[in-house]
């Protein structure tokens, strides 16, 4: 488990505990998947986290009226590392290569990490903004696979902060 599950996300926009603002911009890194052909993006993905991943992914909830931090943790939002979020901007450490090292195919799926952003009002989410795209520090590959033969490929270790890991289980 991360850091938040449902029920700490929800307490934590219930209401800003400095000047009872119901608005809050949450910040998080989201699974997302992408077709790449010969390593370049044919679109910008489509987002692929569930509800329980969206909380699992949240290091920080900032108040849009006064700033305050409802939820605010320096760790690493997947491995959970003490201090790992100053490790997360910087470029994917796994790289998607041109052609299949396999079968030369150069049709390749990715599963990715992207920072966004959320707005949340009175408990709405609204849809995630970008905060980087493929290619951008920050956005960060977890796996490769081939979609014309078997061959895949994960990051070593901690996809989003390069850590050693271990990865934590999600939900
Ligand atoms: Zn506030
Ligand atoms: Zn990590
Ligand atoms: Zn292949």
């Amino acid at each position: 488990m991360g850091q938040l599950d449902e029920h700490k996300f929800e307490a934590a926009i219930a209401s800003c505990t400095k000047c009872d603002f119901k608005a809050f911009e949450v910040s998080a890194y989201l699974d997302r998947q992408l077709s790449v052909l010969a390593a370049k993006s044919q679109n910008n993905g489509q987002w692929t986290y569930d509800e329980a991943k969206f909380f699992d992914g949240v290091f920080r909830i900032q108040c849009i009226g006064c700033q305050t931090m409802a939820f605010d943790s320096p760790d690493c939002p997947r491995c959970n590392r003490a201090g790992g979020l100053a490790d997360t901007g910087t470029m994917s450490r796994l790289v998607a290569p041109m052609r299949c090292p396999e079968c030369q195919g150069a049709e390749l799926k990715l599963m990715c990490f992207a920072p966004a952003t959320v707005k949340a009002v009175e408990h709405q989410r609204a849809a995630p903004t970008p905060m980087a795209l493929f290619g951008d520090e920050g956005y960060h590959v977890a796996h490769i696979a081939c979609e014309t033969c078997e061959w895949q490929q994960t990051a070593e270790g901690c996809p989003l902060c390069g850590g050693s890991g271990p990865l934590r289980t999600r939900p």
